[in-house]
């Protein structure tokens, strides 16, 4: 087992402590995601952000930094913890991030694995995968059972996630 100190590649604190303020690693209790940029202090505070407003321009007042302080020791800071990434396909640790557009994650990656890392490689592979199948076709004459809106809304819909009964 790797014994390597882990430290919070922004704020430097040691595995399991507390952030330093302002580090860009802690995540909210509230949301899970950034606290750092998430709106979750203006939501539970009752505070309005949009643009124009005093806050969206301010921020939080003391005051109220305070107050949102004391909710997220209520709720329970997140420590440090380090959780690897590793690419869902092939599990290599901490993979290079690319950058590819929605459209094209949507079209390669398979809608379960969205939310994972996956790495350069894997994705040129799947890729590969993907552009070697036949072609999604329109509706043509002789195959008109779905008209050219049902085909649309085939493409476009997508039902709730199916929890299955536990595969994990
Ligand atoms: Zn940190
Ligand atoms: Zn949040
Ligand atoms: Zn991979």
């Amino acid at each position: 087992m790797a014994t390597r100190e882990h430290r919070c590649g922004d704020c430097g604190v040691r595995e399991g402590q507390l952030h330093r303020p302002n580090c860009d690693m802690e995540v909210c209790p509230f949301c899970g995601g950034q606290l750092l940029s998430c709106d979750c202090c203006y939501a539970l505070l009752g505070i309005d952000c949009s643009p124009g407003t005093w806050a969206y321009k301010h921020g939080l007042t003391q005051e109220q930094e305070d107050q949102w302080f004391a909710m997220l020791e209520v709720r329970g800071r997140i420590p440090y913890i380090e959780y690897p990434i590793f690419c869902a396909r092939c599990g290599k640790l901490w993979p290079d991030f690319f950058m590819v557009s929605n459209e094209e994650w949507k079209k390669y990656i398979q809608i379960d694995k969205r939310g994972e890392v996956i790495c350069r490689e894997c994705y040129n592979t799947i890729k590969g995968y993907i552009d070697a199948l036949p072609k999604k076709e329109m509706p043509t004459s002789k195959n008109r059972k779905l008209s050219q809106a049902d085909y649309e809304e085939i493409l476009n819909r997508q039902t709730e996630h199916y929890e299955g009964g536990g595969n994990d």
